[in-house]
């Protein structure tokens, strides 16, 4: 491959130690970066740092741990602030990943603003995450989920996007680069019909904040969902970004310590955003976790990242669809860093266990998304999802390992 950008991979690598080892043998392959990614040793080291030297509930305590760790969460909160380009940082709201910032949405906004006979638009491309939920709200509201289906290739059909509104439609939630075709959509042009017609935009944004630049008032979403294990940093936090409107006039979720102003029996007044959706002890240091890895993206810088998975995915591209046999699923305009595939003849889980034999991660199944594999008629696929650590030799020995896996197991 004629390489036209300088991308110093192999140093990347040595941030992750978990990348060295050997796995039945052989290096460690990891192209299961669309279920979690590795974790580099900044990240690593801020949470040993918390747990050794900082310790201490937030927003609690008026002692010297508790101002620190205090401190260092309002600091995470103002590094997403800045990474997404957000104009105030209590618009910002931690989470526990993009499934609780979706829940969290489909039951405030479902109990401020739907209605019996109200409409929400959703895409076919859609992870569970943010199918379920809503049709939990529609449930209990009487409301009702409408359907954006997507091409042969994996791309949404935007004239039938524009039919499905009506004076019923309430809210769209689309995904920003689909999980399992890699399809990266056309959001800001799909915010900017939905907003012609008043309705506002929540974007799932899990597969596509690790991978591009992501600005959210460029972007004019009403509310942007990531997970940080999918973005180098801890398990167990994500975010909920929000317009000040809409927090504002939602109802909270979750009752508990830290989102009241005044609790009485008899009535409870609620404390300002971000806190108002914030109740209980918060994973201030899976926030700081998240905070080192943004830091650590910004040192390599997101376009530089940008341009390597480019060339990446544009060679994965030739290589693995130049496959004899391989049918590839998501063939889109434009395409993000996730192939899944199905190789003729040969059930996915034989697949995905040759793979791993050869020391290689990837995720074998349905990945969440049951309709599209109903659209394709099928139960699953084999799925490789790259990050900027991956490198074009591994590829290669994909490939490889694909083409014994055809004759080994047909
Ligand atoms: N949406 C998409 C597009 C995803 O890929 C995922 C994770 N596979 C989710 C939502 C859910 O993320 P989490 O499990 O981190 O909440």
């Amino acid at each position: 491959m004629e390489k036209t950008f300088n991308f110093d991979v192999a140093k990347i690598r040595n941030d992750f130690p978990i990348l060295a080892q050997k796995v039945n043998d052989k290096p460690l392959v990891y192209f299961d970066n669309g279920a979690t990614t590795q974790k580099p040793k900044p990240v690593i080291d801020i949470i040993n740092k918390m747990h050794c030297e900082y310790n201490s509930n937030v927003h609690r305590g008026i002692h010297y741990l508790s101002d620190q760790s205090t401190k260092m969460y309002e600091a995470a909160r103002e590094k997403v602030r800045a990474y997404l380009n957000v104009r105030h940082s209590h618009e910002i709201i931690f989470t526990a990943g993009v499934t609780a910032s979706i829940n969290a949405v489909a039951f405030s906004f479902g109990e401020g603003f739907v209605k019996e006979g109200d409409e929400i638009i959703v895409s076919e491309m859609e992870h569970h995450s943010n199918i379920v939920p809503w049709q939990m709200m529609c449930d209990r509201k009487g409301a009702k989920l409408k359907v954006i289906p997507f091409d042969e290739s994996g791309d949404l059909r935007l004239d039938e996007y524009e039919r499905l509104f009506n004076s019923r439609t309430k809210l769209v939630s689309v995904v920003h680069v689909s999980n399992s075709l890699g399809t990266i959509n056309p959001v800001k042009e799909m915010i900017a019909i939905a907003h012609g017609k008043n309705v506002p935009v929540l974007i799932d944004g899990a597969q596509a904040i690790q991978h591009q630049t992501v600005d959210v008032q460029d972007l004019d979403c009403d509310f942007y969902a990531f997970s940080g294990h999918k973005i180098y940093a801890p398990t167990g936090i994500g975010v909920l970004y929000g317009k000040e409107r809409w927090l504002n006039e939602m109802p909270p979720y979750q009752g508990g310590g830290d989102m009241i102003d005044r609790v009485t029996f008899e009535h409870t007044t609620y404390s300002q955003l971000p806190t108002k959706f914030e109740a209980g002890t918060p994973n201030y240091i899976g926030a700081i976790g998240l905070g080192a890895a943004l830091d650590y993206l910004t040192g390599i810088g997101l376009g530089n990242i940008q341009k390597y998975e480019k060339e990446l995915v544009d060679y994965g591209m030739e290589k693995i669809s130049g496959i004899k046999g391989l049918r590839l699923y998501g063939t889109p305009k434009n395409k993000s860093g996730v192939f899944s595939f199905a190789l003729e003849g040969i059930h996915a889980y034989d697949i995905g266990m040759f793979l791993d034999k050869m020391g290689i991660a990837v995720r074998t199944g349905h990945f969440c998304t049951h309709p599209i594999w109903e659209h394709y008629k099928t139960d699953g696929a084999v799925r490789a999802s790259l990050a900027f650590y991956n490198t074009v030799e591994e590829i290669d020995y994909l490939c490889g390992a694909l083409e014994e896996a055809k004759e080994m197991l047909n």
